[in-house]
């Protein structure tokens, strides 16, 4: 928005911005994103450079899971980021330009006033500024995705997952892969190298447990160490993370639902990121989309001729590669996290034998580096 000229002004909840979340992959589509933005030396030097995703079944130790990237030749590598490694590069670039963080605005709806302007409502009853347009990036619990054009209906998932970020401990995992451990589709666990929060800080990881939000009380109730048995009879060489894990309080639940937003457009209104649409987070794709959508904001915005053809053209531009990811994440998830046996065997069956014929490898990997149906083109990045 600075770039074209306007005066954005961000609103934030909380009254220190601060990064929230578990540690996530940054896809090439990400990367190229930050890179026009000038941030993306900044973010390779903090973050883990990621070849391949590989997952195992603990009781038969069959491969399930094996994607690479050098199977896309020189569209780029993953990348695992500390999320407050990616808050705090483009925190600092907002300061740096000069614009606005307003704290502690609490968006809880907005509404119409005169000259088709649009103002904010917070939770503490006072109003915002007039503005020609609101950005919705209040992520996937946003109070105003109902002044959409076509709001659609978000779908709680069944399975969500524990996290938390620890130390770096390399003995018995890659440095450059995500690693998985799976029995079927009901036990999923994960370890993602993430680099660091800031330069000399020390090295991370994401650690994952996947586990259905209805089962949190019965594992609160049957204590940490229950559940650090249970994660050791999969994984053994995860002991390490396990003895930094004190307390389940160090855990933190993540739910996931699924959302697509058929319409990602109001009155004076666009949504952005997981406001717009949501899911699980397994094909590791949420905010490379959210910073996707702002860069198509920016093209839509800047070629446009009134706000509406640009809002429509934002519209445009983002809804083949957003509903074909949507659509394959819902088609996922359920290979790696349901209850269901059939989908863990066809996967059992699949990944060790077809995946390895060509294309199947390389198609998973512009699957996973976010390139199926590349949106780079069109949004004028390389
Ligand atoms: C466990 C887990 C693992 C994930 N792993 C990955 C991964 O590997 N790769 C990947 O790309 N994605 C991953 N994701 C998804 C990714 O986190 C989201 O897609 C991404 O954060 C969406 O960004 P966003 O800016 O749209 O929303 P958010 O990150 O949710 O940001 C919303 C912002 O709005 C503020 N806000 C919220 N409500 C209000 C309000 N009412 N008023 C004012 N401010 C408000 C918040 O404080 C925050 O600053 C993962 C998600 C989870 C839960």
């Amino acid at each position: 928005m600075r770039r074209l000229g306007h005066n954005p002004v961000i609103r934030e909840r909380f009254e220190k911005p601060r990064p929230l979340g578990s540690g996530l992959m940054l896809q090439p589509t990400g990367q190229a994103v930050l890179d026009d933005l000038g941030l993306l030396p900044k973010i390779h030097a903090l973050g883990a450079p990621i070849e391949r995703l590989y997952g195992t079944d603990s009781r038969t130790g069959r491969v399930v899971l094996d994607v690479r990237y050098e199977k896309l030749r020189s569209f780029g590598r993953g990348l695992g980021l500390h999320r407050g490694a990616l808050f705090g590069v483009l925190h600092d670039a907002v300061l740096a330009a000069g614009i606005p963080v307003r704290n502690g605005n609490e968006v809880i709806d907005l509404t119409a006033v005169a000259k088709g302007k649009r103002r904010l409502r917070f939770m503490n009853g006072e109003y915002s500024e007039d503005f020609d347009l609101i950005v919705d990036c209040l992520g996937s619990a946003s109070s105003l995705k109902v002044h959409s054009l076509a709001p659609g209906r978000s779908r709680p998932l069944d399975y969500g997952a524990l996290w938390a970020t620890l130390p770096w401990c390399g003995q018995g995992f890659e440095a450059s892969a995500l690693m998985q451990r799976y029995q079927a589709a009901r036990v999923m666990i994960g370890v993602l190298p993430v680099g660091r929060e800031g330069p000399g800080t020390p090295d991370r990881a994401a650690f994952f447990w996947s586990l259905k939000p209805s089962d949190y009380e019965m594992l609160q109730r049957n204590g940490i160490d229950a559940w650090k048995q249970s994660v050791l009879v999969n994984w053994p060489e995860t002991r390490p993370y396990l003895e930094a894990i004190k307390d389940l309080e160090a855990l933190t639940l993540a739910r996931y639902a699924h959302h697509t937003m058929p319409m990602p457009v109001g009155e004076g209104l666009v949504f952005v990121g997981d406001s717009a649409h949501s899911t699980s987070p397994q094909l590791g794709q949420g905010a490379n989309m959210a910073l996707l959508d702002a860069r198509a904001l920016f093209v839509a915005l800047r070629d446009a001729t009134d706000l509406a053809d640009g809002l429509g053209h934002y519209a445009r531009l983002r809804r083949r590669h957003i509903r074909l990811y949507q659509a394959l994440s819902a088609m996922l998830t359920p290979f790696y996290q349901s209850d269901s046996p059939i989908p863990p065997m066809i996967r059992d069956f699949l990944v060790p034998y077809i995946a390895r014929i060509p294309p199947a490898p390389q198609v998973l990997a512009a699957v996973v580096a976010g390139s199926l149906v590349s949106p780079m083109r069109k949004l004028g990045l390389s």
